[in-house]
């Protein structure tokens, strides 16, 4: 559990994260909110788009050792900054140089 600097979360002052389920159906998971204030902090992800997420981050490295084209080498470049989110085109075009 990311707990430790609370990426993508408003931070406050309190360090206080708690999570509360969402309702099954939801397209969010959990909200995150502060245990102290109520402060609203983030949504957590699904622990399968975590997966998702780790998945993506190996492939996108696991690519890095292949003989590539310049423009392949652009678009993994351009997608190593996007912590593993990738839109289904992208992620599509990483699956398919990873295949290839
Ligand atoms: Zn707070």
């Amino acid at each position: 559990m990311e707990t430790e600097c609370f990426p993508g979360l408003t931070p406050c002052e309190h360090l206080a994260p708690r999570y509360e389920a969402m309702p099954h159906g939801s397209i969010h998971h959990a909200k995150i909110v502060c245990a102290a204030c109520g402060k609203y902090m983030g949504w957590q992800p699904k622990p399968e788009t975590v997966v998702r997420r780790i998945e993506t981050e190996r492939k996108i490295a696991a690519v890095g050792s292949k003989l590539l084209s310049s423009w392949e080498k652009a678009f993994i470049e351009s997608i190593k900054k996007l912590d593993g989110k990738l839109s289904p085109r992208q992620q599509a075009t990483l699956d398919k140089i990873y295949d290839s």
